[in-house]
C-alpha cells in the first residue's frame, strides 16, 4: 500500500484549529477511498510555537522533516506576543518558502452560489467569478538587500530572467487547462523590474503560449478592476508584493477569508498548502474560526501535491455539498463551530457528493 508523508505545521492562533479540520478530513479521504493508499502525518512546530520552545521560527528539524515528505500542509503563523521580539513567527515561513524553492502561490478564487449574498460586492458583479492567482513568491522587494543608513530605509527590489520565466510558464499552462487568458500584472510605467517582467512575460508568450490569450495590466488599475470587473478575469500572474496584495484583495470576494485556499509548488520536491488567512488571534482557541480555507488547501494538496485528482474532487464537492445544505460558521452568519462544520463536511464525504463545478488548475 503507497503511504504518503505528509509533514503537518499547525504554527499559532487558529493554526492548530483548522490543521486539525485538515487532517481529519485527509483521514476520512484515505479511508473512503478502499484504503488503497495511506497518510503518515508527522506534526512540527513552526512560526511563533516554535520562536517559545526553541528560539528559532524555523527550526532545523522541522525543515529536515518537511524536505523528506510529500507535501506540507501549514495552518498559520503569528501573533501579537512575537510582535516585538528579536525573532518575528512569519520569518519561519518565508525562510520555508525559499527553502523548499515553492516559486509560485497559486490562489483560486471559486464563488459559492449559495454564499454570493456574504461578498462585500454586489451579486451581479460576482456571480460565477472564477480566476486563479500566479504570485511570484522568491524575489522582489521582500527578498532583495534591506538597509538602514542614518534616517533612510532601502528595500532592492531585483528579478532576474529566470525568476520571470518559470511563474510565466506555469500561468500559461494553467491557463490552458482553463479558459485560455492571462492577465500579467506590473508598474512597468515606473519599475525596472517591472519592464523586464513584461518584456520576459510577453517573450515566453510568444515563443510557446501563442495559443493562450495575454493582456498586461499595470497594478494600481488592475486593483480597480478586480472589484468592477473580477469576472472578466481567468489567470492573474504578478510578481511577489503586487500578488501579496492582489492575492489579498481577491480572497474577500468570497465572502469570508476563512473561505480562501493556496498553493505554493516548485521545481520538484514538496509542495506547501495552506489557507490564506492568519493566525485569527481575535477568535483563536474558541473553536469557532472556518475551516474551509484549510480543508480545500487539502484538496490542493492531493491534487497537485500527490496527484490524487479523485480525492481531491471529493473533498471539493463535499465543501460544496455541506455548503449548499445551510452548514455555516459565524463568519458567514451562522452558527456552526469549526469542529461542527468539519463535522458536515465530512458527513457529505461519507455520502459520497460529487462536485457540480471544480475549481481548474492544471499546470503540468
Ligand atoms: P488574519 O487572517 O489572521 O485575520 C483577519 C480577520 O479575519 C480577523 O478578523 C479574523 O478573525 C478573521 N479570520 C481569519 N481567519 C478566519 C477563519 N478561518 N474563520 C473566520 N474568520 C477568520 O489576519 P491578521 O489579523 O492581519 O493577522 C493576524 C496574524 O496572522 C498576524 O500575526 C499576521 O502576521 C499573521 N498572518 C499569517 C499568515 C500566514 O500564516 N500565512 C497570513 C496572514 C497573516
Amino acid at each position: 500500500m503507497k503511504e504518503y508523508r505528509i509533514t503537518l505545521l499547525p504554527g499559532d492562533g487558529v493554526g492548530p484549529e483548522v490543521t486539525r479540520a485538515a487532517r481529519e478530513v485527509l483521514e476520512v479521504v484515505a479511508e473512503r477511498f478502499h484504503r488503497q493508499f495511506k497518510f503518515k502525518f508527522d506534526t512540527h512546530l513552526i512560526g511563533g510555537a516554535a520562536i517559545d520552545a526553541t528560539g528559532e521560527p524555523l527550526p532545523g528539524d522541522t525543515l529536515t522533516a518537511c524536505r523528506a515528505s510529500d507535501a506540507v500542509f501549514l495552518g498559520a503563523v503569528g501573533g501579537p506576543q512575537w510582535e516585538r521580539g528579536p525573532k518575528r513567527p512569519e520569518q519561519g515561513l518565508l525562510a520555508l518558502r525559499k527553502a523548499l524553492g515553492l516559486f509560485a502561490n497559486v490562489r483560486p478564487l471559486r464563488i459559492y452560489p449559495e454564499l454570493v449574498d456574504r461578498s462585500p460586492l454586489k451579486a451581479e458583479i460576482v456571480e460565477d467569478v472564477d480566476f486563479v492567482v500566479f504570485r511570484e513568491l522568491t524575489g522582489g522587494s521582500y527578498f532583495g538587500e534591506k538597509k538602514r543608513v542614518g534616517d533612510t530605509a532601502s528595500d532592492e527590489c531585483v528579478y532576474s530572467v529566470g525568476e520571470v520565466e518559470r511563474i510565466a510558464r506555469a500561468a500559461f499552462i494553467a491557463a490552458r487547462a482553463r479558459r485560455g487568458k492571462v492577465t500579467s500584472v506590473d508598474k512597468a510605467n515606473v519599475l525596472e523590474t517591472s519592464r523586464l517582467w513584461r518584456e520576459v512575460v510577453s517573450e515566453v508568450h510568444a515563443r510557446d503560449f501563442s495559443d493562450v490569450r495575454l493582456e498586461h495590466a499595470l497594478v494600481d488599475s488592475m486593483s480597480m478592476q478586480l472589484i468592477r470587473q473580477p469576472r472578466a478575469y481567468d489567470v492573474i500572474l504578478t510578481e511577489n508584493m503586487f500578488g501579496d496584495i492582489l492575492s489579498d484583495e481577491a480572497s474577500v470576494l468570497g465572502g469570508s477569508i476563512g473561505l480562501a485556499p493556496s498553493a505554493s509548488v516548485g521545481a520538484g520536491g514538496p509542495g506547501l498548502f495552506e489557507p490564506v488567512h492568519g493566525s485569527a488571534p481575535d477568535i483563536a482557541g474558541r473553536d469557532i474560526c472556518n475551516p474551509v480555507g484549510a480543508i480545500i488547501s487539502a484538496a490542493l494538496l492531493l491534487r497537485y501535491g500527490l496527484r490524487l485528482h479523485e480525492e481531491a474532487d471529493a473533498i471539493e464537492a463535499a465543501v460544496e455539498s455541506a455548503i449548499a445544505r445551510g452548514a455555516r460558521t459565524s463568519d458567514l452568519g451562522g452558527k456552526l463551530s469549526c469542529t461542527a462544520m468539519t463535522d458536515a463536511i465530512i458527513d457529505r464525504l461519507h455520502q459520497g457528493d460529487s462536485a457540480h463545478h471544480r475549481v481548474q488548475m492544471h499546470w503540468g
